[in-house]
């Protein structure tokens, strides 16, 4: 791929001719790269492959390789490069190597300077590194940029998926050559404001997963609640009590036990959210009324919960269907038929245990399979190609569709278990119980919300009706309007 990136696609003269195009870089574009690093590679080779005439800048051309720059890049020293009627130059170095061009602050005055470099650490005070080359090169317009793309997607060329390229910059009409050059690049350029903004995009490829740290911590802390209690339950007090050691079911019998019940608990997770926020705007009266933040911040976290809920379920059906591999079933199975052998029970067909293996079956697969519906359409590609009205079908109605098929897989599950009194060794529930509260007082909120008074004052506040004991203002004009003071 790199070597078909070698050649240009368009040569200059091949170029057409755009009426719009407004300045000297996309007409005669000739772009300058200041040093010879990986960075500059990469970026030469797709202005190359876009059309764009590079000529890179380096402290010593000669200690360059032959054939490390595609062989329509010119190779020349720093002054040399910028000295070329370029008007945007990349600065393609680290910042702490800035101070060393100050030699070229009057040959880059008035030019466009890309500055392309990464924060070093999230948490740093003060300015980020294109204020700082903005400071050493007042005269110069600087633009932030492309510092979020790697080597390698610059290298694996337009066709392969672009990326957004987060720009910005003081300058209006520095910004506009940077965004036309990261459009001819096959990139999507995102204009983030003024210079200011620099910082956050600096430390943007820094981020780990930024938006699923707290919904990876609440599905993983979910997992050690019910594995721990699953193990006090079912393992370590059996064994300090009786000395029965059933220490082998930690490795699948328990993950399978905990793994549907953290996939409910954070399906419901999803759903509460929404409907703590629909209550609030009922007993408020108004929608206009900012929502505390860190109810903000979960609404804005459920398609990561929905996720990370699909993903444990979807383990726990792999988990299921291993089970019959296991040497213990195989043993069981043996040692009960040879119990009814011995016992003479010739039919041990159990109508009512059939019945519910089937339906605790059906509405797993079920509530599986919308969960994984759920799950393709949070993909941007598939979601962006539904309307809003498809888009919250899915995410609103399928998806209670999938919590009541769930809830429905553990209550049948458990089916009438849990009356009795064999079921709470210890004083203590089995936690498919436990992980079913949640879901259920989910569904209830949700069937009191269409309750045809809840939902018609809840859909008036939704279009902007507000109650009077918030709206003030209106409650005043009210007031004047009826000639009382
Ligand atoms: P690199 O391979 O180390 O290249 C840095 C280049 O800077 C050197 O090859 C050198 O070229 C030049 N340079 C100019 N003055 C220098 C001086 N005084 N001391 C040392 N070197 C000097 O680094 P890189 O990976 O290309 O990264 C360059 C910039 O791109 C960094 O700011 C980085 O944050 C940013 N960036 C890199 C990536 C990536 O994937 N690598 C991605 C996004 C952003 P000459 O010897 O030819 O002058």
């Amino acid at each position: 791929m790199a070597e078909d990136m070698t050649t240009p696609l368009l040569s200059d003269s091949e170029a057409p001719a755009d009426a719009d195009a407004p300045s000297v870089c996309l007409t005669s574009p000739t772009v300058a790269i200041l040093g010879s690093g990986d960075f500059s590679r990469s970026l030469a080779v797709r202005l190359v492959a876009s059309g764009v005439r590079v000529v890179v800048g380096s402290r010593c051309v000669n200690r360059l390789p032959s054939g490390l720059f595609p062989e329509a890049v010119e190779l020349r020293n720093q002054e040399g490069a910028v000295s070329q009627g370029v008007c945007l130059v990349f600065m393609a170095l680290f910042p702490e190597h800035y101070h060393s061009l100050m030699g070229l602050r009057s040959a880059l005055a008035g030019k466009v300077l890309v500055d392309v470099s990464n924060a070093e650490e999230i948490k740093i005070n003060g300015l980020s590194n294109a204020e700082r080359l903005a400071e050493l090169f007042p005269d110069s317009i600087v633009v932030k940029g492309f510092n979020t793309i790697s080597t390698w997607e610059l290298q694996t060329g337009a066709h392969d998926g672009s990326k957004q390229v987060l720009i910005c910059s003081n300058s209006t009409e520095g910004k506009k050559k940077v965004v036309q050059l990261s459009r001819q690049m096959g990139f999507h350029p995102v204009d983030m404001g003024g210079l200011s903004s620099a910082r956050e995009i600096e430390v943007a490829p820094l981020r780990l997963f930024p938006s699923w740290s707290g919904p990876v911590v609440v599905t993983f802390l979910l997992f050690l609640f019910f594995y721990g209690y699953g193990f006090l339950r079912g393992i370590l007090l059996p064994f300090l009590a009786q000395g029965q050691n059933a220490f082998y079911r930690l490795a699948v019998d328990l993950v399978n036990e905990s793994l549907p019940a953290v996939a409910l608990v954070t399906l419901a997770l999803v759903y509460f959210p929404g409907l703590f926020a629909a209550w609030l705007q009922l007993w408020r009266g108004t929608k206009y009324r900012r929502f505390p933040s860190w109810l903000d911040n979960w609404l804005q976290r459920r398609k990561q919960l929905g996720l990370l809920s699909f993903l444990c379920a979807a383990l726990h059906g792999v988990y299921s269907l291993c089970r019959p591999l296991r040497r213990v079933t195989l043993l069981r199975l043996v040692n009960t038929a040879y119990r009814q052998v011995k016992a003479g029970t010739e039919e041990p067909w159990d109508e009512l245990g059939v019945w519910r293996s089937e339906l605790y079956l059906s509405c797993g697969v079920l509530g599986l399979g919308v969960l994984s519906l759920l799950a393709i359409t949070s993909l941007p590609s598939v979601g962006n190609s539904l309307n809003w009205r498809e888009f919250t079908f899915v995410q609103s109605s399928l998806g209670y569709i999938a919590l009541t098929l769930s809830i429905m897989h553990t209550l049948f599950f458990g089916w009438d278990f849990a009356f009795h009194i064999e079921a709470y060794p210890f004083y203590m529930p089995p936690s498919y119980l436990l992980a079913v509260v949640l879901p259920c007082i989910v569904l209830v909120c949700r069937c009191f919300l269409l309750l045809p008074c809840i939902f018609t004052r809840l859909t008036r506040i939704r279009r902007g009706w507000e109650s009077k004991r918030y709206c003030p203002v209106l409650q005043h004009h009210h007031v004047v309007a009826n000639g009382i003071p």
